[in-house]
């Protein structure tokens, strides 16, 4: 059960400790507290864990200070979609919006080589409006010899070049405590020009010492990939994870499952999911339709698989899109062979606005169906 109290009401009202003291009552009934600080007011929920079910939802509401009530009817207490659950889909970070009904493209590299691609790459996307970008710092690798990231080396001049280019949120993968920190430091040192997107990468999706690690922090907002190999339920309860720890900016990624029913792509899609993540949970879901085809193949018509399987999510309703550029693939130190040229981004927007024009048509059709 969740208590969400009136606006004006915080752990330093006395509606709150009457509340306290109400609840400290209660039978194997513990409580967790959740404040949500907006620019305007701070939102305070309670959690109620345990024995709750023989609670009355009406005599709850009917406490003073309690603006309403949700009874959770399943799993993921705090990013599930409830009965009568009002709570938003949405946040905002660094004035981008992640949203459930809204959409934004984060075109970049899979991994920074060298500071001319990333400012390439920056210069392309400020040129064709976009705020977002993929840069990742630090690669997990299979293979032990493989090139591992530069690391926190690279950050000031990642930072500073996405502050020249108005680049507004970076997606980021880290896979260590450290990680963050680097991060807000090198953020911090260059003046803050940009913002950053925690990305879990699928192979550390049930890392859970590091979910609790990102979740505890609320700076940056966090991007969860879906486990390669672990089933929905499992890679949800870990965005969970996240969310229970206090941060609940989180964005679910669908990037493939790792089987060889996908061959010829690196991974099976499973963009059919991103509407199931949608009614099961309030993230908004982001498709990574590169490590999900994982090559430059193209259909007949001659557009790429990348294209397609893009086009597939959005059409679902997907509200973001991560996807790799390389100014020249063959010669990128990580994933060139998925990595779409600078010069093909226009047509890849183009392609991605048809798209979700008609996930939009599919939407206003089925309202008039309704
Ligand atoms: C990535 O996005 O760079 C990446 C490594 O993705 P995944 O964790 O999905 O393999
Ligand atoms: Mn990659």
């Amino acid at each position: 059960m969740i208590i969400i109290l009136q606006p004006h009401v915080t752990t330093q009202s006395p509606e709150f400790d009457a509340l306290r003291n109400h609840i400290a009552n209660l039978p194997r009934v513990q409580m967790r507290v959740h404040e949500e600080r907006g620019s305007q007011q701070t939102l305070t929920e309670i959690y109620l864990i345990g024995d709750t079910a023989a609670l009355d939802k009406d005599d709850m509401a009917s406490l003073p200070g309690v603006e309403r009530v949700v009874r959770v009817s399943r799993e993921y207490r705090v990013l599930g979609r409830h009965h009568d659950d009002q709570r938003p889909s949405y946040f905002e970070y660094n004035g981008v919006r992640f949203g459930q009904d809204n959409f934004n493209v984060f075109a970049g590299l899979c991994a920074v080589d060298t500071p001319a691609h990333v400012e390439e790459m920056m210069r392309t996307l400020r040129d064709y409006g976009q705020v977002c970008t993929r840069m990742g710092a630090y690669k997990p690798r299979t293979n032990p010899y493989a090139f591992q990231g530069h690391g926190k080396a690279c950050l000031p001049y990642v930072f500073e070049l996405a502050g020249k280019y108005g680049i507004k949120v970076i997606a980021m993968e880290v896979t260590h405590d450290r990680h963050v920190a680097e991060i807000h430091e090198a953020l911090h040192a260059a003046g803050n020009p940009t913002g950053v997107m925690l990305q879990i990468g699928t192979r550390n999706t049930q890392n859970f010492e590091l979910l609790k690690i990102v979740g505890r922090q609320r700076e940056f907002p966090v991007l969860l990939k879906r486990g390669f190999g672990i089933t929905l339920e499992e890679s949800l309860n870990a965005a969970e994870y996240l969310a229970s720890e206090g941060n609940r900016n989180v964005v679910f990624g669908l990037r493939g499952m790792k089987t060889n029913m996908g061959d010829p792509h690196r991974n099976m899609v499973d963009f059919a999911h991103v509407p199931v993540v949608k009614r099961l949970t309030r993230m908004p879901v982001c498709i990574d339709p590169s490590h999900s085809v994982g090559s430059r193949d193209r259909g007949p018509e001659g557009l790429l698989d990348v294209f397609h399987v893009t086009a597939q999510g959005i059409i679902a309703g997907a509200n973001m899109v991560l996807v790799d550029f390389h100014p020249q693939p063959p010669k990128a130190l990580v994933d060139g062979p998925q990595a779409l040229l600078f010069n093909e981004l226009p047509h890849f927007l183009e392609d991605v606005a048809i798209a979700r024009e008609a996930y939009e048509k599919r939407v206003a059709a089925a309202a008039r169906y309704a």
